[in-house]
């Protein structure tokens, strides 16, 4: 089976509009989750291409990109928007090959990618700045600019959604990127810069450079010729994105992990809620930043919640990406070892219930089986640090006051749900939950366009998504005219 995106050489860098090899010509492997066997190669590109890359963003930044009108910015960000859809099967599964997702999944990913292109296209022209009263004989406003040259690091888990909110923004606003995709997941990056340049992208608009992030990663956060970061990966690796942009003084946006917490009351729909319960955890194999790691549960209906949570959790199929099953493999064999480390961390706890692995899943695949704790005491580690993998526990609580204490009671702060039918208990809680993003009587895992995303305390900061992103991937110019 092909795993050629869009019959693509995939060895190969985009830069300057131009398919290319990577300087020193090095190539990385790519692993097939579900199989464990080699997938592809790709490049190994380094700071030479990265050089080359700012430099081709730099001047369509400062010439025929950054010169264009936002109109015109939108309407080749529809025309990308509309070649996704068009190419909607053929990416769905080299994201599902490449990843391990399974493929309605991958799926859903392929149609947030286009409406993160219709969404931005339609807003390019929808940003202005404001005029603003001042003293007598002035006249004032503001200008959105863009940055110039935009570096977007991403991850493996969601790589076409996070292009689209990153990549889709900054292009609106006139800025020209510079992407550098994960070494684990990178097919749909590639395909993403050929459509972008049969939409109509000048060259220089949008370059990809795969490789490693020591490599690739680190040339890139560091480049002095880089206005904007937006990284989105784990807190060790935003830390040091940080220190680099600290180092050329550029704004970084950070969106990093979570321990996501749904809170559980007494009085809540738990018909409407279950599935929420235990999708939003296991959804991508749990490799969620915004997965709902953490359940807590009121006492009184607790063991009621639990034993509902259980069953769904006997009824889960994990097995490969194309077979569409409920989860697939984990991205890697080095992922399966990181959770199963954290399930031997959970040995003296109790399981109430785990998935099944399919008989034909390969055993060279990267497999684990969802898993559900019982009763894990809010500091245990397994209730504090993120997991990465299918993975939920279940936490008792007594009343609203330590039911925000334990929720809040991580050093994350991503992503939180209430499921409540008091409406008093809804706003106290919007409120007082320490995340960025708060869904009452539902969980919004990763989805929504149109919503602005990001973190607090160490999942990151920043906005990314939404409308609020165009301001993040742009400079505010204050304009004063004095005339009498
Ligand atoms: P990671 O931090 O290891 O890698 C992310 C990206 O950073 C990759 O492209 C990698 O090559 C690059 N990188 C690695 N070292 C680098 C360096 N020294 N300098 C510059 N770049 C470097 O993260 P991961 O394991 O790929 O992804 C998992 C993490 O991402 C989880 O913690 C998850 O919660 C987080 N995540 C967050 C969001 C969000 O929106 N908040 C979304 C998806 C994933």
């Amino acid at each position: 089976m092909s795993v050629r995106p869009l019959d693509l050489d995939p060895t190969l860098c985009f830069i300057n509009g131009e398919w290319r090899p990577g300087e020193t010509g090095q190539l990385l492997e790519l692993a097939d989750p579900s199989t464990g066997q080699a997938l592809c190669e790709i490049a190994r590109g380094g700071s030479a291409d990265i050089d080359a890359a700012v430099a081709a963003a730099a001047a369509c930044a400062r010439g025929v990109w950054g010169q264009s009108t936002a109109a015109e910015r939108g309407r080749i960000l529809h025309r990308l928007g509309g070649l996704v859809l068009e190419n909607a099967q053929e990416l769905a599964r080299i994201e599902a090959m490449d990843v391990g997702k399974p493929l309605k999944q991958a799926h859903a990913d392929v149609v947030a990618l286009a409406r993160y292109m219709e969404f931005y296209g339609g807003a390019a022209d929808k940003v202005h700045g404001e005029t603003l009263p001042y003293l007598s004989g002035y006249t004032v406003y503001t200008l959105r600019e863009p940055h110039g040259v935009t570096g977007h690091i991403i991850p493996w888990n969601y790589p076409m959604q996070i292009i689209g909110r990153s990549v889709g923004a900054a292009l609106a606003m006139g800025n020209a990127c510079v992407l550098k995709p994960a070494e684990e997941a990178c097919l749909t990056a590639l395909a993403f810069a050929e459509l972008g340049r049969q939409a109509g992208l000048p060259a220089g608009a949008l370059n990809v450079v795969p490789g490693l992030g020591t490599e690739a990663g680190a040339a890139l956060s560091g480049h002095a010729g880089v206005q904007h970061l937006s990284f989105t990966g784990s807190v060790a690796v935003g830390k040091l994105v940080q220190q680099a942009a600290g180092r050329n003084v550029v704004p970084v946006t950070l969106e990093l992990g979570g321990k996501s917490p749904q809170l559980v009351f007494a009085d809540a729909d738990i018909d409407a809620a279950l599935p929420f319960l235990v999708n939003a955890g296991i959804q991508n194999a749990g490799q969620t930043c915004s997965a709902a790691s953490r359940i807590l549960v009121q006492r009184s209906i607790y063991a009621d919640v639990s034993q509902a949570m259980a069953e769904r959790y006997r009824a889960l199929n994990v097995g490969p990406a194309l077979d569409d099953l409920d989860v697939g493999p984990l991205i890697s064999a080095r992922q399966k070892e990181i959770v199963e480390g954290f399930l031997a961390q959970g040995r003296d706890l109790e399981i109430i219930a785990q998935g099944a692995i399919a008989a034909r899943a390969p055993a060279a695949g990267s497999y684990v089986r969802p898993t559900l704790f019982a009763d894990v005491a809010p500091e245990h580690p397994l209730a504090q640090q993120e997991i990465f993998g299918p993975v939920q526990v279940l936490i008792p609580f007594e009343d609203e006051a330590e039911a925000l204490e334990i929720a809040n009671g991580t050093g994350y702060g991503l992503v939180a749900s209430v499921w409540t039918r008091d409406g008093a208990r809804q706003m106290r809680l919007a409120r007082a939950l320490r995340a960025g993003q708060v869904f009452l009587n539902n969980y919004g895992a990763g989805g929504g366009v149109e919503l602005p995303f990001g973190g607090r305390g160490l999942s990151g900061h920043g906005r990314e998504k939404g409308f609020e992103a165009l301001y993040g991937f742009s400079a505010l110019k204050t304009v004063a005219a004095l005339h009498g």
